[in-house]
């Protein structure tokens, strides 16, 4: 137990990734931990539900280290349990008509040879390929990355090479990893989500859904005499005099610090804008965020859809897949965890961006109706008898995400990790008023979505041990 932790009253507003995480760690250390959390379920972005025997998930999940990542250092530090799968092939990717095979280990020559093969590398690009995913994996001291955080990635790729087609493959993975654009994406960003993927060779998936990290952390925080409150919204975060004194939940409930999940915009606005000097309001106003994201989920009662986890492209040279698809990325849970379905069926969730900022409901249902219809198109041109199988099908959109995560517009990441946002340039953990922190994919954090999130609940549980 630590002595500065001990006994104090820590406030947790969300039991996202980063807050079930830091709550779980906080209790680690004899910290008297309440999260309130304003669905009647845990997660946020992480959440899964239970519909007609099949278990699907909020969003459209596949993990890029899963225990080899800071989602297992945080399981290992409180002792919760949460086992993944992984699956090779890794995944496939299509672009303009050609597929290739991605493999765990995207560091050996032979597989990234088949890989620019595949693809359809030009062979007078290959040489600058391979410089440049060996560039991407190689071991980096932190000021090299730091000296990559406000460089762009696609200028950063095009020191090494410029290709049509590895361009394409390069967009797949900054969507996958940032749902941002290459050229908006930080190089050191990409460089860390990539070098640490390969590293790991553990592109996974949580047995039992998403839903079983976080569930996995609060039932470690509750086994250490943390309590979690579902279906209470945090309406207010008091502050006096410049320090929090708690929040308003139904009822003034006062706590030592306040940890909030929500988001930075979504804090701010909780705890009142004239709590915040100016400069650092405009600083948050002024925030980007990743893209927003549709999905649409399909319950099937047979087993139609492979591999089990694929981004595609269509070719926009063809003006019907141009007019009529969409660029998804589908990952199929079932394939690393069968019991998500009941036995032969398969659960299939297949996602496209969206843009990022719909506030407005009435024009974000119109913009993703579109991209959704685009979507079952696309599954239908690449599986032509899904229809056939359909159980039921759920189509979800940002407002379906901001709904469930608590934020105003339904981003897919939370602040956008672009080369102005990341690094010493993420905002930090630590608010302006004294004892109010952020946690979760917005502050401190670095690396894909959900270990992002993750790698912020450390980082802020660090701060706290030696603050
Ligand atoms: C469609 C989609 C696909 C994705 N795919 C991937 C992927 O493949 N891999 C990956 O790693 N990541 C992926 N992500 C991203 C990842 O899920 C998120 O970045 C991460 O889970 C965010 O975690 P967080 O801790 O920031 O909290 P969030 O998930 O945003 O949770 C915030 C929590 O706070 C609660 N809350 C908000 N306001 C209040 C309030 N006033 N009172 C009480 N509670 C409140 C919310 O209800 C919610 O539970 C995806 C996300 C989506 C939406």
């Amino acid at each position: 137990m630590t002595k500065g932790l001990a006994g104090k009253r820590v406030v947790v507003i969300g039991t996202g990734i980063g807050g079930s995480g830091v709550s779980a760690l906080l209790a680690r250390e004899g910290a008297q931990v309440l999260v309130l959390e304003r669905n009647s379920f845990p997660g946020g972005k992480a959440a899964s539900f239970e519909h007609q025997g099949f278990i699907y998930d909020t969003g459209v999940h596949w993990l890029s280290r899963g225990d080899k990542g800071p989602l297992g250092e945080i399981a290992d530090l409180v002792g919760a349990e949460v086992s993944y799968r992984s699956l090779e092939p890794a995944m496939q990717f299509t672009a303009q008509g050609r597929t290739a095979t991605l493999y765990q280990g995207m560091d050996d020559e032979e597989v990234l040879e088949l890989l620019f093969e595949e693809i359809g590398v030009l062979p007078e690009n290959r040489p600058g390929a391979r410089a440049l995913f060996k560039d991407l994996a190689r071991e980096r001291s932190p000021r090299e990355l730091e000296e990559l955080d406000e460089v762009s990635f696609s200028d950063y790729c095009v020191r090494f090479v410029d290709d049509e087609q590895l361009n394409r493959l390069l967009d797949g993975f900054t969507g996958m990893y940032m749902c941002i654009s290459r050229r908006a994406a930080s190089a050191a960003e990409f460089i860390l989500c990539f070098s640490n993927q390969v590293k790991a060779k553990n592109l996974c998936y949580p047995l039992g859904g998403m839903r079983a990290v976080p569930m996995a952390y609060l039932e470690a925080l509750e086994s250490m005499g943390g309590e979690v409150r579902y279906s209470t919204p945090v309406e207010r975060i008091v502050v006096e005099s410049g320090r929090v004194r708690g929040v308003e939940a139904g009822e003034f409930i006062p706590a030592d610090l306040v940890i909030s999940n929500t988001g930075i915009k979504e804090t701010v606005a909780l705890a009142g804008r004239h709590n915040f000097p100016d400069h650092y309001l405009s600083r948050v106003d002024a925030l980007r965020l990743s893209f927003g994201a549709v999905s649409v989920k399909y319950a099937l009662d047979a087993e139609v859809v492979k591999p089990h986890l694929f981004c595609y492209f269509p070719d926009f040279r063809d003006p019907q897949q141009a007019e009529r698809q969409a660029a998804i990325f589908v990952p199929v849970p079932t394939a690393a965890d069968p019991s998500l379905a009941p036995p032969g069926c398969q659960l299939v969730l297949a996602g496209s961006l969206a843009p990022p900022g719909l506030e407005d409901r009435e024009q974000a249902a119109a913009v993703c109706g579109e991209i959704l219809d685009r979507i079952e198109n696309t599954m239908r041109d690449l599986f032509p008898d899904i229809e056939d199988h359909i159980v039921w099908k759920i189509r979800t959109d940002t407002r379906y995400i901001a709904e469930i995560s608590g934020r105003w517009t339904g981003e897919v990441i939370g602040l956008a990790q672009n080369r102005h946002q990341v690094g010493k340039n993420r905002p930090s953990q630590v608010t302006p008023v004294e004892g109010l922190y952020l946690v979760g994919a917005d502050a401190g954090g670095r690396g894909v979505g959900t270990e992002m999130a993750a790698d912020s609940a450390l980082n802020l549980w660090r701060l706290l041990l030696h603050s």
